[in-house]
């Protein structure tokens, strides 16, 4: 019988040192990534929020502030992050270094996302991103809405050279784990093995 117990991610004291995936993952909290994860974004919003107040639309930037809250919050925080291991831990508040801070109202769902979750939180993160853009075409910021799809295309390259790529949330649709690690990550923790098992996704 596999014993029921937190994803050694949360856990208050996991045998990391011994670990073959230590150092390899993002599978620690840690206030530096969560620092890294925020400089990467850092020049698409400066942009868009500047170019947006720019081009005689600041009000509108309450709106995208609205459905950035419902977005992260409720709607991808249930699609995405309730399926990764760092919503297992006991406690009201996501700790992570993506979306620290995130209050939970969702259980942890160990299983992975299916296709459903996965188009939601594609279609979601693309309104997120495109949003001012198109604020700054109609005030025909055609420069600021270059460079703002520059720097959109350069977050998400860089998220996923360095953040994706060793992020915890194996069945995101960006993640780039590789599949030895993820199998590595997955022997540890038999509660999220058994539940990926159960969903069809057998692991070696
Ligand atoms: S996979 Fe688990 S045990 Fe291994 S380094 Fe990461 S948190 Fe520690
Ligand atoms: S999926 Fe990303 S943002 Fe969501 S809890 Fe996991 S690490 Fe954090």
């Amino acid at each position: 019988m596999v014993v029921k117990m937190l994803p050694c991610s949360v856990q208050l004291e996991p045998t990391c040192k011994d670990c073959a995936a230590y150092k390899k993952l993002l599978c620690r909290c840690d206030p530096a990534d969560t620092l890294h994860f925020l400089i990467l974004a850092l020049p698409y919003f400066v942009t868009t929020i500047a170019g947006v107040i720019v081009a005689g639309f600041g009000w509108f930037l309450l709106g995208w502030l609205t459905y950035a809250i419902f977005f992260f919050f409720r709607w991808e925080a249930r699609v995405l992050c309730s399926h990764c291991p760092y919503w297992a831990e006991p406690s009201r508040v996501l700790h992570c270094h993506a979306n620290y801070g995130v209050t939970k109202i969702w259980k942890y769902h160990p299983e992975p996302m299916n296709r459903s979750e996965k188009a939601q939180f594609a279609l979601g993160a693309l309104a997120f991103i495109i949003y001012p853009i198109a604020l700054l075409l109609l005030g025909k910021q055609f420069l600021l809405a270059s460079i703002a799809i520059v720097s959109s295309v350069s977050w998400g390259y860089l998220l996923y050279r360095n953040i994706c790529s060793h992020c915890i949330n194996f069945s995101c649709p960006m993640n780039g784990v590789p599949k030895s690690l993820v199998s590595l990550y997955l022997q540890r923790n038999p509660t999220v093995r058994e539940a990926w098992e159960k969903a069809g996704f057998p692991v070696e």
